[in-house]
């Protein structure tokens, strides 16, 4: 396992280069945010971040947040949901976590409206409730995201069809690929798909969450607003995923 001390030094150096690739594309730092990525990572491991100072987490699966809880019930952190998420398990979902990133089709979108509604004193769910469209940009993913092409119908529908529902921003996992052109066409296709998403639809999509351990730097020159970082900070994981 990775220690603590490593996790130190790992974050340092994400936000150092983070910096930098801010710096080469004039932008500020501070307009992109640092996801922690937590999956198959213990929870000491998520507690030694926060201490250095990283307060947004994300997980994949709902279990595995659910099963870290109690151990991480102490501290004040934003969690986000980023795997592929099966509707019978979005009340679940709902409860762990402060926004939606892999909302990828209608129908998960209209079962969150649904449960969000259903008795907003009780569940305490935010309202409008915060979630990001996830768009299959490379076509390498068959089971997340929704097509490009299909991206500007999918946010109508939840525009028209779940007022408690609030895009925030678009996600993207780039493409498997070591070339650094084809990573920024991947980024720039979700850039310019927000810019007409902006035009269109009364939605802030603040949000632009693309950028992992391999390709953060080329998604930050694409105008990125949130990475989501794994591998680079807590270490290796278990080869299932
Ligand atoms: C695992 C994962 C990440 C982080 O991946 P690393 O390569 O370890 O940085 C980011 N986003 C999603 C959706 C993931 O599943």
């Amino acid at each position: 396992m990775v220690t603590a001390d490593e996790i130190r030094r790992n974050l340092d150096a994400v936000r150092e280069n983070l910096a930098a690739a801010a710096a080469v594309s004039g932008r500020k730092p501070d307009e992109i945010a640092l996801m922690g990525v937590t999956k198959f990572q213990p929870a000491e491991s998520i507690l030694a971040a926060f201490e250095r100072g990283l307060g947004l987490f994300g997980e994949n699966r709902i279990q595995e947040r659910e099963s870290k809880s109690a151990a991480l019930a102490g501290i004040q952190a934003e969690w986000h949901m980023i795997g592929t998420l099966q509707r019978n398990k979005a009340r679940r979902a709902l409860a762990m976590f402060d926004c939606i990133q892999s909302v990828g089709d209608i129908t998960l979108a209209e079962t969150l409206e649904r449960i969000i509604g259903e008795n907003p004193e009780e569940t305490g769910f935010a309202t409008p409730y915060p979630v990001m469209v996830e768009v299959n940009v490379s076509g390498e993913y068959t089971k997340q995201g929704v097509a490009p092409e299909k991206c500007f119908a999918l946010i109508d529908g939840i525009a028209v069809k779940c007022p408690r529902v609030e895009i925030r921003g678009l996600m993207t996992i780039g493409p498997l690929t070591d070339d650094e052109h084809k990573m920024r066409d991947s980024f720039r296709t979700l850039r310019e798909l927000r810019e007409e998403a902006k035009k269109r639809f009364d939605f802030s999509m603040r949000h632009l969450s693309m950028g992992m351990s391999a390709d953060y730097a080329a998604a930050i020159m694409e105008g990125s607003t949130m990475i989501r970082v794994g591998t680079a900070i807590f270490g290796a994981r278990d080869k299932r995923l």
